[in-house]
């Protein structure tokens, strides 16, 4: 059986982006071949709708937010942490139950991004212990 990997869902194309445009990444595709894929949106799974306002995190990275040293604020000036840290707490939950030790995420955002900061569920998953790589 192919190992399972978590896949940020706005990489498959689904309608998860803030924006609610629908991207795919080809890239995904020839993840496709050797993995299982498992897609989540942590910010959807958290709570928030689509679309919904951009978020940032704020003096900070996703390791900073986990530990209560930085927050996460959307573009009309909301606290959103709570959502965030709820939707990286339920993708861990995911990866636990399905024994998934990798994650490929969506670059520049501040749940999934490794860069240009780790976001929130990118910095839960690396705590666990998952490798995780970027896309997009
Ligand atoms: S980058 Fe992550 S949080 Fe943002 S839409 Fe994609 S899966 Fe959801």
């Amino acid at each position: 059986m192919r190992e399972p990997v978590l896949v940020s869902a706005c990489l498959l194309g689904l309608a998860t982006r803030y924006d609610g445009k629908i991207l795919f990444e080809p890239a995904v595709s020839s993840l496709k071949e050797r993995y299982l894929l498992v897609p989540a949106c942590p910010e959807q799974l958290g709570g928030l709708p689509t679309p919904r306002p951009a978020a940032e995190i704020l003096e900070g990275d996703g390791f900073a937010v986990l530990s209560g040293r930085a927050r996460v604020v959307n573009r009309r000036g909301e606290e959103v942490t709570g959502a965030f840290v709820e939707g990286a707490r339920e993708v861990l939950k995911i990866c636990r139950f399905l024994g998934i030790k990798r994650a490929f995420l969506k670059a520049r955002s501040p749940s999934c991004g490794l860069t240009p900061a780790v976001g929130v569920t990118a910095a839960l998953l690396l705590s666990a212990g998952l490798e995780v790589y970027e896309l997009g």
